[in-house]
């Protein structure tokens, strides 16, 4: 799968005002890539995400996925192409409280017309993807965060789409959590996902092969995570830290060591 993003324009309209959330974003994404978007709050990547998604339509320019003209689709062809080719997971989970894990994991393949028989069949299996097999009858409120998040991860793989999208998936959870969550995409990447995924955090982004920085509706940076020299200074600072708290360590040791009887 390919996305082709051209010249990608996002005006909101609210009242009379208009805002200009994204102003000409050019972007090739190729079939199993692992991409993180990182830019300031309300710099445009839930607008952009919510376009890749096919949540929303551009006000201007073309997005091409798998070769297919979106921008020029109806809703009910955009809705389609979301059920067949998009896998979309939030930071605040989105599960239906009352409903099981499985319940809600089999939603979107009931939605979209197949025999509850199969539907069950094919939740038990991205369940079990996730390693959640033995919470399947549970409630998001008898889950942890980083289980709802996994119950929320099955239901956007359950369809088997093209382009797994992720709007802040850690941003809700711990840090041993959110290394677990990264964990799992990262072994979905391994499998062949293709995935997107907006964070905040440098550590998360840090797993992605490849960081698109926006700034006010535009592409502010587009490097390989190796060559991104704001995450370079990143790791960095973080060796630096790690280098200096070794040192403190050693030096209470010496002074453990010389003051302790022979
Ligand atoms: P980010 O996800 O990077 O924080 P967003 O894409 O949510 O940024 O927002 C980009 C800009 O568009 C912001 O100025 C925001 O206030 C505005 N915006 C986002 N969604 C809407 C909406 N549904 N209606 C009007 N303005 C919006
Ligand atoms: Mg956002």
């Amino acid at each position: 799968m390919t996305i082709a993003i051209r010249k990608l324009e996002k005006i909101y309209r609210v009242g009379v005002e208009r805002i200009h959330a994204l102003r000409g974003i050019d972007l090739t994404i190729e079939r199993n890539q692992f991409v993180a978007i990182m830019g300031a709050s309300g710099s445009g990547k839930s607008t952009l995400m919510n376009i890749l998604g096919c949540l929303d339509r551009p006000s201007k320019g073309s997005y091409e996925l798998n070769g297919r003209q979106t921008h020029t689709m109806g809703a009910g062809a955009l809705a389609q192409v979301r059920n067949e080719e998009i896998g979309f997971v939030f930071q605040s989970f989105e599960l239906l409280s009352r409903q099981t894990a499985l319940q809600n994991v089999m939603l979107p393949l009931l939605y979209s017309g197949k025999h509850a028989f199969n539907a069950r069949k094919m939740a038990v299996r991205a369940l079990e993807r996730v390693k959640l097999a033995d919470r399947m009858k549970h409630r998001p409120s008898q889950l942890s965060g980083g289980q709802r998040q996994r119950v929320a991860i099955a239901r956007a793989l359950v369809s088997e789409p093209s382009l797994l999208l992720a709007d802040e998936p850690t941003g809700n959870l711990d840090s041993q959590t959110a290394a677990d969550i990264i964990g799992l995409f990262k072994a979905l990447h391994n499998d062949g996902q293709t995935i997107v995924v907006v964070t905040h955090e440098e550590d998360v982004a840090g797993h992605a092969g490849r960081i698109i920085r926006l700034r006010d509706g535009r592409v502010l940076t587009d490097y390989p995570t190796n060559d991104d020299p704001v995450h370079r200074e990143y790791l960095n600072a973080v060796a630096g830290m790690a280098r200096r708290a070794a040192e403190i360590t050693a030096a209470g040791n010496a002074l453990a060591g010389a003051g302790a009887p022979a």
